[in-house]
């Protein structure tokens, strides 16, 4: 023992009383336990945490306090201390007078007489309002972490619409500088012509002819290509009819490739045909399916170099009827084949100048869509295009 402790420090009653004030002052809850669990002694100010008077609590047993969740826990503890440990620290909710559940950080220490473990001290910190902030915290996290997530779909969104945007940019201004391009060719040569007329009196009537034919020519050029914007738009915006009434389709297919003829045969191409002989009727729109036609064949002549070949197949299927165009042109990369039915899109092949402005096939799609029917392509790049169409015969 400490030399300098004074006789009075020893005295034993002083010694109760000025643990007795200890115990009085002290905030946090303080239990002395007997090795049955039994409460021996619990200060006031623990006491009126768990809203009991000192006495009532006094011989009752320590589990009967503690909230079922935490009373295996607190056995462990207890058992842990009576087994020889010096010191346990768990946590635990103690039931208040009223049963409301107030949770503790509690400490349990033996207590030792003559060298036997007599009793056990435990001091309990109340921790309710840490755990409610801590708990809050938690969940805030939680929060802030979906937050995160969600900003980051977000962003990836923006990110994604953003490209679109500058694709579909990208795509506007290709359009508008090819359709300027398409345009302007077909006008200079009809100005060009004209003028050349004009300012000619004496021009044979032979070159006449040809120059009007040729000014001709680029006008139905122009009035095509103005039609395929306006129709684009009008399929878009839904304003376009089908007016769908019985023909017979052999007599389209003749009339449009007859439409043809002249065009094949001025880049010196076999343009031929394998038609059934009987007739057959379909119920649809005849303008649209015959423009559907005129723009396949349109394609297959601007795709194919001089000297190839041109087939179409027409089959009498049992509900439908099958039309097949086949070249021998230049072919479509197998990677730009899933997109040739998206607006604008156009194969580029560097170094050829061949004019359009991605519309056509755009065109033929809807046309085919909004008859219920089908249309594919295969093509192999130098070996030539097909693309067969299925047509229902009558109206679904
Ligand atoms: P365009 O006005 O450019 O011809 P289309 O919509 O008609 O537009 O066709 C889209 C693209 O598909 C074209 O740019 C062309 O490269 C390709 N294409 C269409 N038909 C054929 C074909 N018969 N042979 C080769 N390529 C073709």
């Amino acid at each position: 023992m400490n030399a300098n402790y004074d006789k009075q420090d020893l005295d034993p009653e002083l010694l109760q009383r000025k643990i007795d004030i200890i115990l009085d002052l002290e905030e946090d809850l303080i239990f002395i336990l007997n090795k049955a669990g039994l409460i021996t002694k619990v200060n006031s100010n623990g006491a009126l945490t768990l809203e009991f008077k000192e006495e009532d609590l006094q011989n009752r047993h320590i589990i009967d306090l503690i909230a079922s969740k935490y009373k295996v826990e607190t056995m462990k503890a207890f058992n842990d201390i009576i087994g020889g440990k010096p010191e346990r620290a768990f946590e635990a909710s103690f039931y208040s007078y009223r049963g409301i559940e107030i949770l503790f950080g509690i400490n349990a220490k033996p207590l030792y007489s003559n060298g036997k473990m007599s009793e056990i001290v435990l001091i309990g910190k109340n921790i309710t309002h840490l755990r409610e902030i801590t708990d809050e915290i938690e969940n805030l996290r939680m929060k802030l972490i979906e937050a995160n997530r969600l900003i980051s779909i977000e962003r990836q969104r923006a990110n994604q619409h953003k490209s679109l945007l500058e694709e579909l940019n990208k795509i506007k201004s290709e359009f508008v500088s090819n359709i300027s391009h398409e345009l302007r060719t077909p006008l200079a040569s009809i100005i060009g012509f004209s003028e050349t007329i004009d300012s000619d009196p004496d021009m044979p009537d032979e070159m006449k002819a040809e120059f009007n034919s040729t000014i001709l020519n680029e006008g139905k050029r122009l009035a095509r290509l103005i039609n395929d914007v306006l129709d684009i738009s009008k399929l878009e915006g839904g304003g376009i009819d089908i007016v769908k009434f019985k023909f017979n389709v052999i007599l389209m297919l003749n009339e449009a490739i007859e439409a043809h003829v002249k065009s094949a045969q001025a880049k010196n191409i076999t343009l031929s045909w394998e038609l059934p002989e009987e007739e057959i009727l379909i119920d649809a729109d005849k303008e649209r399916i015959s423009q559907t036609i005129g723009r396949l064949l349109n394609n297959a002549i601007k795709f194919t170099n001089e000297k190839g070949r041109i087939k179409v197949i027409a089959k009498n299927l049992f509900n439908e009827i099958e039309i097949i165009i086949s070249d021998t042109g230049i072919g479509i990369p197998e990677t730009d084949l899933p997109y040739i039915f998206q607006k604008f899109y156009r194969v580029s092949r560097p170094g050829t100048e061949i004019p359009g402005t991605g519309l056509g096939l755009v065109f033929v799609k809807q046309i085919i869509d909004l008859h219920k029917g089908f249309i594919t392509v295969q093509s192999e790049v130098g070996k030539g295009t097909t693309f067969a169409i299925k047509l229902p015969k009558n109206h679904i």
